[in-house]
């Protein structure tokens, strides 16, 4: 006769899967805020490098930041970069995300 026990099982199976895609959620939501926070750093820095005598120099400034943000100015070294950027501060509806 049955005891159970296997619907218990998958029962915590189930938990568990549920568990780690919590986890993954929000490790993937700490990863995308600190990359967030290196590209504005990086954004500092290339800001503060063009305000000196304004020649162009590649010290410091990712060359490859090719991914022009279409609300302001700031440039990003991948598409997804700027999504993030573009999320964090222009995305209107950001706020009413779960
Ligand atoms: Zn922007």
């Amino acid at each position: 006769m049955p005891c159970g026990c296997s619907v218990q099982g998958e029962v915590l199976d189930d938990l568990r899967h549920v568990d780690v895609d919590q986890q993954k959620r929000r490790v993937s939501g700490e990863q995308a805020l600190r990359a967030f926070i290196e590209q504005m750093q990086t954004m500092e820095i290339s800001d503060a490098a063009k305000s000196g005598d304004g020649t162009t120099q590649n010290v410091g400034i990712k060359v490859n930041a090719t991914f022009q943000c279409a609300e302001c100015r700031q440039k990003f070294d991948s598409e997804k970069a700027k999504q993030l950027h573009w999320k964090f501060i222009h995305d209107p509806n950001r706020h009413q995300e779960d």
